[in-house]
């Protein structure tokens, strides 16, 4: 449903594009045009000689589409804008994540203790 949202007046022109392009994107340089993920990355970008532009390589790591292409400054502008959303919904996640982690090994440790499964002998100095 995320993904129907997404390609909501998509017309494809990305698809026909998608080995090479200097078009403007119908839909932002994050999302894969051949698999729909948004999670397109750059690997490698360089301005242009007039400096107004960049080319920029991307991939995406869901089906291994690539593309090299020249983008302005507003496609990378909100390129770039999508990269930092994606890095803080990752950390977001990975914090959701570790938080989960401790909860299970506090609430294994609290188990442990009631059924007198960890002793003073768990702490002694070993040499
Ligand atoms: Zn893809």
């Amino acid at each position: 449903m995320r993904i129907e949202r997404l390609f909501a007046g998509f017309d494809g022109a990305g698809m026909r594009d998608a080995g090479r392009s200097q078009t403007k994107t119908a839909i932002g340089l994050h999302v894969c045009p051949g698999c729909g993920s948004r999670l397109v990355q750059p690997t490698c970008w360089e301005q242009t000689a007039d400096r107004t532009h960049w080319r920029v390589w991307r991939r995406c790591p869901n089906c291994e589409w690539s593309c090299e292409g020249v983008h302005g400054e507003r496609e990378i502008d909100d390129f770039d804008e999508q990269l930092d959303l994606g890095t803080h919904e990752l950390a977001d996640e990975l914090k959701a994540l570790e938080h989960e982690n401790m909860e299970r090994m506090a609430d294994a440790f609290a188990t442990a203790l009631r059924s007198d499964l960890i002793t003073a002998e768990d702490f002694r100095y070993q040499l």
